[in-house]
């Protein structure tokens, strides 16, 4: 049994080095889906760049999560429309499906467009599924009820919504190869390097993409992007293939689904020790993984080996809306992050969007991701 993730596992070629001499234009800190993809998108643009990260290229949660590469936000479509409007929720969503089409032309074998279930464990969370439906609908959106679950959970879950164009990861090596197209556009990634202060950097700019890594670099920012625990197991492969499809119910507290090579890989539980999970030590616990075991059991009938075993570190804001831009009272450092466990599709998103933020492109979800609103809430 590994405790290393699953994804991470997979054998890689080291990533080329390119040596920038002189002053970077930008400074990414972090190596994960936003770090790369900010990276890449400056490169591209013609800026000179160097990536910092303190373990290797996806070593945080991009390399480390449930592999679900989903619209929207971390809300469901109906309670963000609440907070924040329906036409703003509607302009995010499509952002990111748009993002998402990208991503999956970047990602090669590395995504498998599946759709996602939504499903309900009870009556109130299918009552929220329906009125997902509703107002996804009536605002133009693919999305279809699903009536036919797998054998294993048709009695235990009573209904379902697909997400059409969702897919799933294999995200580390999404990233590794973010990674590499942005060494061919001349990014200096230098692996296993800590970044101890902005300053010494000496970069024009510096952009902080650590998520829920407490980094030690965004000042006024620092601890309100919560960093939180999730883990996850990955079992021998198995000859049954009922979840090809991502599945996540009880609010996003458990999902799963099985990979390209029939392992189930199931996330979630943590409201089994909700409060020792906001935490950003990086380790398994009995309680989660014991819970993890008895569902994995639970769908096949049988206690399946487990091969996998880890946990990773996402951001939570307690507006479920990511944080991008400057950090307050800085001129030139900036920071994405704050997914609330969502961020493979907005990672990639939010990298490009500080990109261009950086490059003085002005976005209207820049004033939705305002990071000062975390110091004035
Ligand atoms: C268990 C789990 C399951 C998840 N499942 C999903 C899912 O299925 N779908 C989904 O969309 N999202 C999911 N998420 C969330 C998603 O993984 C993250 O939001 C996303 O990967 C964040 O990417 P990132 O690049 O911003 O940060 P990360 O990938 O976390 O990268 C941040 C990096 O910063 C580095 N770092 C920190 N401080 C420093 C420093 N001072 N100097 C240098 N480097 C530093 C860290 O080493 C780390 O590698 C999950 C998260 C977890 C933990």
């Amino acid at each position: 049994m590994s405790t290393t993730s699953y994804w991470l596992s997979e054998p890689h070629e080291p990533l080329r080095r390119v040596e920038l001499t002189g002053r970077p234009d930008v400074a990414v800190v972090g190596g994960g889906m936003t770090g790369c993809s900010c990276a890449l998108a400056l490169a591209e643009a013609g800026l000179r760049v160097r990536l910092y990260e303190a373990r290797e290229i996806a070593g945080g949660a991009s390399g480390r999560n449930g592999g679900f590469a989903l619209r929207g936000g971390a809300a469901p479509y109906p309670v963000l429309a609440e907070a924040i409007g329906r036409d703003r929720t509607a302009a995010l969503w499509r952002w990111t499906e748009t993002e998402l089409d990208r991503l999956a032309e970047l990602a090669g074998d590395a995504f498998r467009r599946t759709g996602s279930l939504r499903i309900a464990a009870d009556g109130e969370e299918r009552l929220e599924l329906e009125q997902e439906l509703a107002a996804l609908r009536e605002d133009g959106f693919a999305v279809e009820w699903a009536d036919e679950l797998a054998p294993p959970i048709r009695e235990r879950y009573p209904a379902a919504i697909l997400h059409p164009e969702d897919g799933v990861l294999q995200p580390a090596r999404l990233v590794r190869g973010l990674a590499s197209r942005a060494v061919q556009a001349g990014v200096d990634i230098r692996e296993h390097t800590r970044v101890e202060s902005p300053t010494d950097l000496e970069a024009e700019q510096v952009v902080v993409a650590t998520d829920g890594y407490p980094s030690g670099l965004l000042g006024a920012l620092e601890g309100l992007i919560v960093p939180t625990r999730g883990q996850i197991i990955a079992t021998e492969p198995l000859d049954e293939r009922f979840f090809e499809t991502p599945h996540y119910g009880r609010h996003g507290f458990d999902y799963w689904h099985q990979a390209a090579d029939g392992r189930l890989v199931a996330g979630g539980f943590r409201d089994v020790s909700l409060q020792d999970e906001f935490t950003a030590e990086e380790v398994t616990t009995p309680a989660v993984q014991t819970a993890l075991d008895e569902f994995a059991e639970s769908l096949f009938g049988r206690k399946p080996r487990i091969d996998f075993r880890w946990a990773g570190i996402f951001g939570l804001v307690l507006d479920f809306l990511p944080v991008v831009g400057r950090v307050p009272g800085e001129e030139t450092l900036w920071v994405a992050g704050g997914y609330s466990g969502h961020g493979n599709v907005l990672g990639f998103a939010c990298g490009r969007l500080v990109a261009k933020a950086i490059q003085g492109q002005p976005d209207p979800l820049l004033d939705l991701f305002e990071p000062s609103r975390l110091v004035l809430a």
